[in-house]
């Protein structure tokens, strides 16, 4: 590395200490010095996690919901995706939504999380007859009516369910404490042919912005993310990190992000796609931990089975959703760890496991009045959830 670059990198990540802004091409230039040694890029990462996160890191004792995976789209790398006739296939019915909610609140679960496939009914017969032999005329009615059957057991929704018109999302907001939705990437080299998002017209860059920003002009607290590892370049990941973050400083909803490691399937297309690299996954994880310091910052700890913990000391402050009950329906093939044991992997590398609701506390202001008293009856000091509810 040349004396100039070295000097560069430690620069701007002083800036960054010192709560100044950083640009694209300092973090470009930071990444590419970064690959030979990230330890000084780690080093930051984790003093500003430090400072705006000290030392615990959360998440959200969950259930997951498949309500429908029948998808108008088609991802190169999805196996969450079913096709009408398959095994997989999953059509909740109304009674099986209850009978799994009051399973959920047994495990002391505090979020529902509510899945579905991109407009299922408006590509597949099935869904439009599983809709109407519920009642529904689409999929957002469906999700309306789940998640207020959810608050009523004292259980929090959070939709994830595709690109939804912004009056859905202004119904489901009455309810849900928060949405989710992955950017995924804002390249739209991924969307040419042959590449991972071709046939996901959901997927286009432009498409997702465009409910990303309906979702903050409703100030609904919003997840997004990004993939990494599924043919982005590092410029593109980053871009992607940048497109969020102009999101946040535009509207201020956006409560965490998720930066989930692409892992291949098999019966997928991208089968033999390595997965993301680990060092690689590291440095982005940082430098998305410079690029927004204050952010709330997760990985999926079952996709890093045996290293979760020590994504701890590059910056992030989050597990996200940990289900005692159900599987992870998008990466079935990755078992959640047991909470007690990230509580234990989590203590031994020195920061305590702390139980959050599915909207972090610095958006409660967010969410309506009657959301925030039902949240109230298991809230701490903290504005977590009373351990003596989790446990
Ligand atoms: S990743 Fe989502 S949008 Fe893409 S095929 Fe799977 S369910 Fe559909």
């Amino acid at each position: 590395m040349s004396v100039n670059k070295l000097v560069l990198n430690s620069e701007s990540l002083n800036n960054v200490l010192e709560n100044k802004e950083i640009h694209r091409d300092d973090i470009i230039q930071i990444y590419q010095n970064s690959i030979k040694d990230p330890n000084e890029l780690f080093s930051v990462a984790q003093n500003l996690r430090k400072k705006f996160k000290n030392n615990s890191v959360t998440f959200s004792k969950k259930a997951f919901f498949n309500l429908v995976n029948l998808c108008k789209d088609s991802c190169s790398y999805c196996t969450y995706k079913a096709e009408p006739g398959e095994k997989k296939i999953s059509l909740m019915s109304k009674n099986h939504v209850y009978q799994l909610l009051d399973l959920a609140k047994k495990y002391r679960c505090v979020e529902i999380l509510f899945v579905t496939g991109e407009q299922p009914e408006q590509k597949y017969q099935e869904a439009r007859d599983w809709l109407k032999t519920n009642g529904f005329r689409s999929t957002a009615e469906y999700l309306v009516h789940a998640s207020e059957m959810a608050l009523e057991k004292g259980l929090f929704p959070h939709t994830n369910a595709g690109n939804l018109e912004i009056s859905d999302m202004k119904e489901l907001q009455k309810t849900n404490v928060s949405m989710g939705l992955m950017l995924e990437s804002i390249s739209d080299r991924l969307t040419e042919r042959g590449m991972p998002h071709y046939l996901a017209a959901s997927k286009r860059p432009k498409a997702r912005i465009r409910i990303l920003e309906n979702a903050g002009r409703l100030k609904i607290p919003m997840t997004t993310g990004i993939l990494v590892g599924i043919g982005e370049t590092p410029e593109e990941v980053i871009d992607s990190i940048f497109a969020i973050k102009k999101l946040h400083q535009k509207y201020g909803n956006i409560q965490e992000i998720i930066l989930q490691n692409f892992q291949p399937k098999t019966d997928t297309r991208m089968n033999d796609f390595p997965s993301a690299n680990e060092n690689y996954f590291k440095i982005i994880v940082a430098l998305s931990r410079i690029i927004m310091p204050e952010m709330n910052i997760q990985i999926p700890p079952n996709l890093s089975p045996r290293s979760y913990q020590s994504f701890l000391s590059v910056g992030i402050n989050d597990w996200g959703g940990i289900s005692p009950l159900t599987p992870d329906y998008v990466n079935p093939e990755f078992a959640w760890p047991a909470i007690n044991k990230v509580e234990e992997n989590s203590k031994n590398a020195g920061f305590d496991l702390k139980c959050r609701f599915p909207v972090y506390p610095e958006f409660f202001s967010f969410i309506s009045k009657q959301l925030r008293n039902k949240i109230s009856l298991i809230q701490d000091e903290e504005r977590l959830v009373k351990e003596d509810y989790w446990k």
